[in-house]
């Protein structure tokens, strides 16, 4: 806890999981912080559609590596679980294929193994291979990427000072040269087995073909830390967040658009709302979009160096969100579904390379009535549909394509996904495009996940939490280190507010 002359006036632009996570780590260590959203609701994407009984999620629904909520919990010395029940799910997602088959995604590698084995003679020794280094490159990740601001290779290792054995041994597992999709099939000969294991990149919204391969860490974190789904859907976490913030002492200001951060002599003074409110303070937290808040949000400051350095950034991908009250469920489904399309590279080619929707898409289901009975009346269910679109580009109208497009996927439901009277069992819908959900949440051109994983050396690095460009700003969220996802937004949350804490005892000290 700071002392009283340590304490400072913190303002958190934005309430999604990462402003929500910095402003409750913030206040937990005794400074007074102000949050400021642009929405009448707190918690960004992770948002909440009822209707005539039904209840969605409207934005995330997997939550994985919940120890990064309960470290946050624990900074007010709070236990996660007194806050929220969770409930692991195990298969973690069943998948549907083109040709009829079906396969879940176990927790157990072995249980796995033993499955995969028995479809493709050879596969159950490349899972238990691929699943070591994957372990192996999530404990690189959290020795060198994990709980600090990291902006680029140079940040996680200091390779002049520490070129030690150990040290190349952990940048020669890196794998640079590779990537995700490869290391998954130099190992896995199914396709289809090598398809599934693809969407571990869904956290991300990138192509696993020109993702790193240091992102298969992802796979042994979801084995090993295992899908959870809280009781009363994914909106819990904001809500235990902003109720810990509220008790804590966090004054959060909805409605409230920043429209300028201030700055002087390169040190952040206050920040200016769109009713021109001036709002001082000694740091700024941005959980806008990263690349939206240096070039929107910044006005004297930036030099050709910034301009270029903030232009380069690409958005990862968008999508569209179909939100189906359905009168019957399904028996078939599992929690979490995946229905696939047929050739996964000219889907994703569709998706990155040539920025339009794939005519052949994959779907991700949620079936949360599964689990939680709540979320749609007696024997319906509340099923939740998210196809991954390009980034919003020039000369889309979302408006124009979406009818065409919700039949396209529902053709596909019907088709591979065992869903042949879908149409007649839809009660209540709603939906999001790319261009809604970039209106809704601020995000770089409609993108979910931030910015995009893609190239093989520096695909994992995003901005760093601490700006070195305006001393007193901090970067949080999907579009900032260490990335998207729930639990990578929750930790680039507490790292900015971490290194802000630490830096103001820094100051403090000198
Ligand atoms: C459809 C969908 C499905 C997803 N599925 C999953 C999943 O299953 N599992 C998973 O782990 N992740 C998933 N994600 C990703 C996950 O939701 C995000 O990575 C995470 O929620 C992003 O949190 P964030 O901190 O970046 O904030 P965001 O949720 O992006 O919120 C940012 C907030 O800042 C506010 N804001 C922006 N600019 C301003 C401003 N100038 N002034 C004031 N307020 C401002 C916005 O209104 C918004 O509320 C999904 C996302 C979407 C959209």
């Amino acid at each position: 806890m700071p002392s009283p002359e340590h304490k400072k006036s913190v303002v958190v632009i934005g309430s999604g999981l990462g402003g929500l996570a910095a402003a409750c780590t913030m206040a937990a260590r005794g400074h007074h912080v102000t949050v400021l959203e642009a929405n009448e609701w707190l918690g960004g994407k992770a948002a909440l559609w009822e209707a005539d009984g039904f209840r969605f999620d409207m934005g995330p629904t997997i939550l994985t590596v919940p120890r990064v909520l309960e470290r946050i919990f624990a900074e007010a010395g709070v236990k996660m679980q007194d806050r929220l029940d969770l409930r692991r799910l195990d298969p973690q997602w069943r998948c549907f294929f083109e040709d009829g088959a079906a396969l879940d995604l176990q927790e157990n590698p072995e249980t796995m193994a033993q499955s995969l084995e028995s479809l493709c003679a050879g596969d159950g020794a490349g899972y238990r291979d691929l699943m070591q280094a994957s372990e192996q490159l999530h404990e690189i990740s959290e020795k060198f990427f994990f709980w600090k601001s990291v902006g680029g290779l140079a940040d996680t290792m200091d390779l002049s000072q520490t070129l030690t054995p150990a040290t190349l041994k952990d940048v020669w597992r890196l794998r640079l040269a590779s990537t995700f999709a490869r290391e998954i099939r130099k190992r896995i000969r199914n396709p289809q087995a090598a398809q599934m294991l693809d969407h571990l990149t869904q956290y991300v919204g990138s192509n696993p073909f020109q993702a790193p391969a240091v992102l298969l860490g992802i796979a042994h974190m979801q084995s090993h830390d295992g899908v959870w789904y809280p009781m009363g859907g994914t909106r819990a976490v904001p809500d235990a967040l902003a109720q810990l913030g509220q008790e804590l002492g966090v004054c959060f200001k909805t409605s409230t658009r920043a429209q300028q951060i201030q700055v002087q002599n390169g040190q952040v003074q206050g920040v200016v709302t769109a009713d021109a409110e001036v709002i001082p303070a000694d740091i700024v937290i941005s959980n806008m979009d990263s690349v939206r808040t240096m070039r929107e949000l910044l006005r004297n400051v930036p030099t050709p160096r910034f301009e270029r350095r903030w232009r380069r950034r690409r958005p990862a991908c968008s999508g569209v969100v179909l939100y189906l009250g359905l009168n019957k469920s399904y028996e078939h489904l599992a929690h979490h579904d995946f229905v696939f399309s047929a050739d996964p590279e000219a889907e994703f080619d569709a998706i990155y390379r040539q920025g339009k929707p794939a005519p052949d898409p994959t779907c991700y289901l949620a079936a949360p009535s599964k689990t939680d009975p709540n979320v749609a009346p007696p024997g319906g269910e509340a099923l939740y549909v998210l196809v991954h679109t390009p980034y919003l580009h020039k000369g889309q109208n979302w408006q124009d394509i979406f009818p065409g497009y919700r039949q396209v996927i529902l053709d596909k439901l019907k088709r591979c996904g065992g869903m042949p009277d879908i149409e007649e069992r839809i009660q209540v819908e709603h939906h999001l495009t790319p261009f809604d959900i970039g209106q809704r949440y601020s995000t770089l051109r409609g993108a979910i996940y931030g910015l995009a994983s893609h190239g093989r050396l520096n695909g994992a690095f995003k901005p760093a939490n601490r700006s070195d460009e305006v001393k007193g700003l901090y970067l949080a969220g999907g579009a900032a280190h260490p990335g998207a996802g729930m639990p990578m937004a929750l930790m680039s949350g507490w790292v900015a507010a971490d290194c802000a804490d630490q830096d103001t005892q820094m100051v403090a000290s000198k």
